[in-house]
């Protein structure tokens, strides 16, 4: 598939994706809110800064699109044509920097739930935010 967007668009495109308040993540807070839990946004204290804590709950959640985090197996999942070893590079390193996140958390004694974009598609998004709330308070 042709990168049919001028270098311009794109990184229009990517600074949106990448945005702190992305769809996915938006879904997320407005029903857990609405349910009526409430937490902190992207703490910068913590390791990765976290999408939402839950001090109550000693719990942050990860909200991952599946592109930037390199979601294993997920069909959102697709490494562009072009650029390819620039973009297996970048989101490797995404990854890794995950994987080191998430053990510094646990190591500060906090539960980590990661929910990725591909959970949240209208299919699927009810069952996965059920299955959120019940980590949340388990
Ligand atoms: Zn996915």
């Amino acid at each position: 598939m042709a990168d049919v967007h001028k270098p311009v668009t794109r990184s229009y495109n990517m600074s949106r994706i990448k945005g702190k308040d992305t769809k996915p993540e938006m879904l997320v807070r407005k029903f857990l809110f609405s349910e009526g839990f409430r937490y902190r946004l992207h703490d910068k204290k913590l390791p990765g800064k976290p999408d939402l804590v839950f001090p109550k709950y000693k719990t942050v959640v990860f909200i991952h699109g599946c592109f930037w985090h390199g979601h294993e197996g997920c069909k959102y999942f697709v490494v562009p044509k072009t650029r390819t070893e620039w973009w297996i590079d970048k989101i490797n390193k995404n990854k890794q920097r995950d994987l080191v996140n998430i053990d510094l958390l646990f190591k500060e004694g906090w539960k980590v739930i990661i929910v990725w974009e591909c959970e949240l598609k209208p299919e699927k998004r009810e069952r996965t935010l059920q299955s959120l709330v019940r980590k949340l308070t388990k």
